[in-house]
């Protein structure tokens, strides 16, 4: 039984955001007006940007903040939209979309560094990296996005995550236009974290990576090497790459143009990071409900000095399986932690499916979970519970 909340039609935003301004904004001809967005993300939800514009070179980004700082008008960055959820009112201000792709590969001793712009696809550089025999990158194969984007919240996957491999972020002050690059040590990186990932002046401009060429794939991770079995010898970076896309398609979790798929942004909610104490609670809490036997454990990894738990398994034995549907929005077929959108729905009634299972999640295990997308268009009132708004 859906919770009551879930229990409403949705229904067409009749106000679209602005923002408030002193003096009438001139708008230069590089800028759209009332520009729609749901096409450019992967959940295909929200209203329109209340101004527009595309950066294909970092020119291009410096004229879009200028006109933004001169206009006084906020400034949001989209790149390929696989992490966004937009409000049905839309963004006021100037989102600007970059496009601009490039990679530059330097050969430096034993190893290669590659020097990416923004918008190249992430998964264009894993492609280029596994074929050339370079490791490094091998896991993140089919994440969905911008090479840009992939720091803002440490993307990873399957045991990798982009911090191992990186050398510098280059990032433009949307201020004041000075281009400054950042250490690792720089970034704050952690779990589906770092210092890009909140309101921050920087945009992201270049990344360096450094690769490791024929060095030995990585595959540790439990489901890789159950679906690579223990061959002889290491599995070779293709071949990992082949298991990494063959586990995404199962899970739904791989854009594929062949393969149309129910939007979504990957999984909604990130994985909870306990303490020992309160992982010891939550399975204390679930053998006292009888949902697992004394002694069981739920899925879990350790994380540095936390237990990651997964949060689809808790989701799902919260009441919200696979498959469920409300309308236009619902839960992946293929894995829990996605919540979908069929077509035709509205962000708000995806909101009240995202909060009515954070809340029965909380009643149920004290777990509170956080939406590991990024929301556009709230504000300063975040829509759900540990939400970021931009
Ligand atoms: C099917 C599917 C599977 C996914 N699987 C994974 C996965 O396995 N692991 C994982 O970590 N993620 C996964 N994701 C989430 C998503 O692909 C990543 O977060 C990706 O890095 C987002 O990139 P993007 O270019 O689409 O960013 P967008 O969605 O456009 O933006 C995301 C955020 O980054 C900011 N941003 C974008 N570019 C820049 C820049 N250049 N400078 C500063 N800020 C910027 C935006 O303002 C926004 O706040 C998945 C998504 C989908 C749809």
């Amino acid at each position: 039984m859906l919770p009551k909340k879930l229990q409403h039609t949705p229904t067409t935003p009749k106000k679209i955001a602005k923002h408030s301004y002193n003096a009438p904004v001139r708008v230069p001809s590089f800028v759209q007006r009332d520009h729609p967005l749901a096409p450019y993300t992967s959940l295909a939800l929200g209203g329109p940007a209340e101004f527009f514009c595309q950066a294909s070179s970092r020119a291009e980004l410096q004229a879009a903040c200028s006109w933004a700082k001169s206009a006084r008008v906020p400034l949001t960055v989209l790149a390929g939209g696989s992490n966004v959820v937009v409000a049905d009112a839309g963004v006021p201000g100037l989102v600007v979309h970059l496009v601009w792709p490039g990679v530059e590969v330097l050969a430096e001793g034993e190893g290669r560094t590659l020097v990416a712009a923004a918008g190249t696809p992430l998964d264009q550089l894993v492609a280029l990296t596994v074929q050339e025999g370079w490791q490094g990158l091998e896991c993140l194969s089919g994440i969905p996005g911008s090479v840009g984007a992939a720091p803002v919240q440490n993307v990873g996957a399957y045991g990798q995550e982009i911090a191992q491999v990186l050398l510098w972020v280059e990032a433009l002050h949307r201020q004041n236009l000075s281009l400054q690059r950042f250490a690792p040590s720089q970034c704050g990186f952690a779990y589906r974290q770092s210092r890009f990932r909140q309101a921050t002046p920087w945009i992201i401009t270049r990344v360096a990576l450094r690769l490791c060429p024929g060095g030995f794939a990585l595959a540790c991770h439990p489901e890789l090497s159950r679906l690579l079995g223990t061959p002889r010898g290491t599995p070779s970076l293709s071949q990992v790459r082949e298991a990494v896309l063959t586990l995404r398609r199962a899970k739904g979790m791989l854009l594929d143009p062949h393969r149309p798929l129910p939007g979504s942004v990957g999984s909604f909610f990130k994985n909870p990071v306990l303490s020992p104490k309160a992982w010891e609670s939550l399975k204390a809490r679930l053998w006292a409900q009888g949902v697992l036997p004394p002694g069981e454990a739920p899925p879990h990894m350790t994380l540095g000095e936390g237990i990651k738990v997964a949060a689809a398994w808790l989701m799902e034995q919260a009441g919200f399986a696979r498959g469920l549907r409300h309308g236009a929005v619902g839960i992946s077929p293929h894995h829990a932690l996605a919540l979908v959108h069929w077509g035709g729905g509205t962000t708000q009634a995806l909101l009240d499916l995202a909060s009515a299972i954070q809340q029965r999640v909380e009643q149920t295990f004290g777990i509170s979970l956080e939406p590991e997308p990024i929301f556009f268009g709230f504000g300063s009132t975040p829509p759900l519970r540990h939400a970021v708004t931009l």
